[in-house]
């Protein structure tokens, strides 16, 4: 008990330097058309190149960032650099994809969130938001019904997308569905996993996508790791893919490399 709270005291008073000292990064993760298998988008994940500490996934670092509050100042910087980030491939000629941010809930209910988002989308002077999808998670959005619909309203008056992360793992209740703005449903790697032999994974995942294509939503299916499950998916009416098949999050400059390598020959 004793080391592990060591640790954690030790990690967060590095943690407090990570934005001024530039130790954050964001990787990116390809997202493609189900039956095109064209790219279409990416999810930024963060990761944390500490001096002292090393490289940490965010499963290591969130959690104590959600503790100690400084996941706003970290969810702020995320939603920065992918707008800078899509800024810049902008001024390079690049194509439009689409690009998933994460949001905490503990930022996101921040009184002043959506003015920190309409703030930085000025400072880059991006005219067209249709790029930024924000992800958010079913228990965050269930959080305060009230304040949540009107926030999530806001967002989408903008033009930001609003998609559900790991559906299907959180709340039990599906009302929020109907009268929230959303956009889209990732449904979580568990369903996934053993697709297409379990039965009852294909039950649950043809049942979320029947489910969302009622509503209107679009799906992104997380955690594709074989062709098997990708068959599945290419021959259900699931949008789009996200998952080790095609590769894993990777650094700005390979992904750049990668979207050139997988953007289709106009000429
Ligand atoms: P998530 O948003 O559900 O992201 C998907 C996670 O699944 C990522 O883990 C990704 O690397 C991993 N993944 C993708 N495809 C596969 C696959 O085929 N197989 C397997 N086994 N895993 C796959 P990662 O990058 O470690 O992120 C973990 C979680 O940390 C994220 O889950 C998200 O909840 C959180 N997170 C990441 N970046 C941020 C951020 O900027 N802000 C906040 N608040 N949370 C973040
Ligand atoms: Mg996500
Ligand atoms: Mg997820």
């Amino acid at each position: 008990m004793n080391i592990k709270a060591q640790k954690r005291r030790k990690m967060e008073n590095y943690m407090y330097q990570a934005v001024a000292n530039n130790e954050l990064r964001l990787h990116y993760q390809p997202i493609v058309g189900a039956k095109s298998g064209q790219l279409i988008g990416a999810e930024a994940l963060m990761r944390w190149e500490s001096p002292q500490l090393g490289f940490l996934p965010p499963n290591d670092f969130i959690s104590l960032a959600e503790d100690n509050g400084l996941i706003i100042k970290f969810g702020e910087w995320a939603i920065r650099e992918v707008c800078r980030q899509h800024k810049r491939w902008q001024q390079q000629g690049l194509g439009h994809l689409t690009i998933a941010v994460n949001l905490s809930g503990l930022q996101f209910n921040q009184v002043g969130f959506v003015p920190m988002v309409e703030a930085i989308l000025a400072e880059y002077n991006l005219m067209s938001t249709s790029f930024l999808i924000f992800e958010l998670t079913e228990s965050v959005i269930m959080a305060d019904t009230e304040k949540m619909f009107n926030k999530l309203w806001q967002l989408k008056s903008m033009g930001i997308k609003l998609s559900v992360d790991d559906f299907g793992t959180g709340y039990s209740s599906l009302s929020y569905l109907k009268s929230f703005p959303l956009d889209s449903l990732k449904i979580d790697r568990s369903f996934i996993k053993e697709l297409p032999d379990n039965e009852d994974d294909a039950a649950i995942v043809n049942a979320i996508l029947a489910l969302a294509s009622t509503l209107n939503l679009s799906t992104v299916a997380e955690g594709v790791e074989t062709n098997q499950q990708r068959e599945f998916l290419e021959n259900s009416t699931c949008n789009s893919i996200q998952g080790y098949l095609f590769s894993k999050p990777m650094p700005v400059d390979e992904f750049y490399a990668y979207w050139q390598a997988n953007t289709p020959n106009t000429l």
